[in-house]
């Protein structure tokens, strides 16, 4: 067992365990020693309120800012240390040969842009960034927005996307980042629900050299919601020309407002509980919820997993590779690294272009030293030729953490073989905002366990229950991941103007007692934590319960297979039977009759000797592409439609259309 060899005295020298169980034990105790990590104006009278549970209240009374913890508190001793590197694969030659407006829309900002051949790249101090992140915050109050307004801010991974949410925070606006790959709808839905003052938005984004119109999808977001917001606030990045609506304010006007008089907005000073922003994501019934975070906890849980659970110091450099619009985003590319004096990373392009070496590229020239993404880029790396890996050095990577859907062994090793550093798989969900399981390498290098994305995090009393008793489950019987309220800090205080939603989705089982996270998960000897899929994408077969990923885990073991998403179709006599969709690493060597069958037969083998017979799929289909969101989840609905032969309904999450031709042309094919 390693030990802490942080600054932070507190912590210093306990085990993982130890600090762990302190967690549990004594909360008040834990969480008033992590809370001196950051600023509080004012300290809060009470670490923990839990007299109204399931909502949990942190830090009561205590008073901070989150963009001052962000930003203005590093200026005294890094004031000319990178807070962002900013890369753009998207802009390249070809765009600026074919969109010239592009330079001067970036010269418009003050923003100092090295273009090269195949990419752009902006280094921005903590200094420049407390400046612009003012400009911004003086913006926005000059459109009446203050404390407690909601605004939309639906933008690429580009710099001002992240002045934007750090300026909302530091007038206390309570920002709602939507999804670039969303489109009008759910712009509509989340205007409505959030009833946004402002909207924040681009002329255009870049996607693989395709230019989307982010400014006409906000324009009939506007059109179909019955809220409609007071301004729409653009950032012209001159890639594509707009007709100014009435209510359109150009941000590059306005901010060289600010900029000539040198604006300063003084933090607004929240109390702990009031809330910082609203991410939305998907529940069981269509609408999506407003998981609601809040200021001090979040600042607090954020600061601490920089250190307790990535193991990162001041100065460093972090990259999670995701995007705004998702939580890991919010907590990983902008808030935490930042709250913990280190440089971001943001990243606007695909892993595989210009070629698949941009990540190992990156990586080397600004000596990245934590990483973290999601298995399906790396799955995706990992068909391409692997010395594009190999070529660069990445000897500066101290840890690689995964999260988002299961990492299949083979990836990991993969990985890991290459960069020669730990895969650390790790767990979470939008609604906690940071790790629930993970890996920690402070402490616990040696003791990784592939396969598992760790043990329970600082706070998160985590475990299986049964079902239906709510009884804990013994080890390796599977049950239901619940979490004893209340959660820790930086967890979802509520569901957005529906506390009884809250409760509905979350509280319902066990007495209101436990935190559901529908996802099923067991435990081993060790206390390592094993996800098996959510309770959604479960499938019965003859009365048995399967999780559709624990067969793609046992598939992915073939060689040959690459990926792999596996449903339940409706079978007349056995209920559902599973069946699985493959992406070879080879596709050519299914045109040989014999070939295939020899594939499929092995398939169906591995299920069989790993799962048993029950598992085994009832038919294979081999693909060129699965239809997947743009965070790299498998869209099983869509699939398991078209298997069915029904409608795949809304696809407003689909990341490349041409998956679902290709999953139709392979279920034609068989
Ligand atoms: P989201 O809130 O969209 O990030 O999705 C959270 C869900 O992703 C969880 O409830 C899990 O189903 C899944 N998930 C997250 N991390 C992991 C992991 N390391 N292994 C398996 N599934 C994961």
């Amino acid at each position: 067992m390693k030990y802490a060899d942080s600054n932070y005295t507190a912590t210093a020298t306990r085990s993982f365990d130890e600090l762990y169980q302190t967690s549990l034990d004594n909360p008040t105790d834990f969480w008033r020693q992590q809370a001196e990590r950051i600023y509080w104006h004012k300290q809060p009278d009470t670490i923990l309120d839990d007299s109204k549970l399931p909502f949990a209240k942190w830090f009561v009374g205590g008073e901070t800012n989150i963009c001052y913890n962000c930003v203005d508190r590093h200026l005294e001793e890094r004031a000319e240390q990178d807070a962002f590197v900013w890369v753009s694969s998207e802009i390249n030659q070809d765009l600026i040969d074919n969109h010239p407006g592009v330079v001067d829309a970036f010269k418009a900002l003050d923003n100092h842009v090295e273009f090269y051949t195949d990419y752009a790249k902006r280094r921005l101090t903590y200094n420049r960034l407390y400046k612009e992140v003012n400009y911004f915050a003086d913006v926005l109050q000059r459109l009446g927005v203050g404390k407690g307004d909601r605004v939309i801010i639906y933008m690429p991974m580009i710099l001002e996307a992240a002045y934007a949410m750090l300026a909302c925070t530091r007038i206390g606006a309570i920002h709602s980042v939507v999804f670039g790959g969303f489109a009008a709808h759910n712009l509509a839905v989340r205007m409505n629900d959030a009833q946004a003052k402002l909207v924040i938005t681009v002329d255009a984004g870049l996607r693989g050299g395709k230019v989307i119109n982010y400014k006409n999808l906000v324009n009939q977001g506007i059109e179909q919601a019955d809220n409609k917001p007071e301004n729409v606030l653009v950032v012209d990045r001159g890639i594509m020309p707009y007709q100014p609506q009435p209510i359109d304010v150009d941000y590059a006007t306005e901010r060289r407002i600010s900029c000539d008089a040198k604006a300063v907005v003084d933090p607004v000073w929240l109390e702990s509980n009031e809330p910082c922003y609203l991410l939305y994501t998907s529940g069981t019934t269509g609408t999506p919820k407003g998981v609601q975070r809040d200021t001090g906890g979040h600042a607090v849980a954020l600061t601490t997993s920089i250190d307790l659970i990535y193991d990162g110091k001041p100065g460093d450099t972090f990259w999670a590779i995701s995007d705004i619009g998702w939580a890991v985003g919010h907590s990983y590319t902008i808030y935490a690294p930042l709250l913990a004096g280190m440089t971001s990373i943001m990243y606007e392009g695909l892993p595989h272009r210009p070629n698949p070496g941009i990540w190992w590229r990156i990586v080397e020239a600004n000596k990245v030293n934590i990483l973290f993404t999601a298995p399906t880029g790396v799955r995706m790396l990992k068909k391409q030729d692997e010395s594009w890996l190999t070529r660069y050095n990445t000897s500066s990577v101290k840890s690689f953490f995964l999260a988002g859907e299961p990492l299949d062994e083979p990836t990991a090793d993969w990985l890991s073989g290459h960069l020669g550093v730990p895969i650390l798989d790790h767990y979470w969900q939008t609604e906690t905002g940071w790790p629930i399981l993970s890996h920690v390498p402070k402490f616990d290098y040696k003791d990784h366990k592939p396969g598992s994305p760790g043990y329970p995090m600082y706070g998160f009393n985590a475990k299986v229950l049964n079902e239906e008793t709510g009884e804990p489950c013994q080890p390796g019987e599977k049950g239901l991941l619940a979490i004893s309220a209340p959660l820790p800090p930086g967890c979802l205080t509520t569901v957005w103007n529906n506390d009884e939603r809250f409760i509905k989705s979350y509280y319902n089982l066990f007495n209101g007692k436990e935190y559901s996270s529908s996802d099923y998960a067991m435990t081993d000897e060790n206390g390592y934590f094993y996800i098996l899929g959510r309770t959604d994408d479960v499938i019965n077969v003859a009365g048995h319960r399967l999780g559709t990923q624990e067969i793609e885990a046992a598939i992915s073991e073939h060689p040959e297979v690459a990926e792999v998403g596996v449903v339940g179709i409706k079978d007349e006599l056995k209920g559902e039977l599973p069946i699985a969709f493959c992406i070879l690493r080879d596709p050519s060597i299914i045109e040989d009759t014999e070939n295939r069958f020899r594939v499929e037969q092995q398939i169906f083998g591995i299920v069989a000797k790993s799962l048993g017979a029950l598992a085994r799929p009832a038919a294979v289909y081999f693909p060129t592409a699965l239809p997947k969101t743009r965070s790299g989840k498998i869209l099983r609905r869509a699939i398991r439609a078209l298997a069915e032969g029904r409608d795949t309904g809304d696809m407003s999450t689909l990341d490349d259309p041409t998956a679902i031709d290709a999953v139709k042309a392979a279920i034609d094919s068989y």
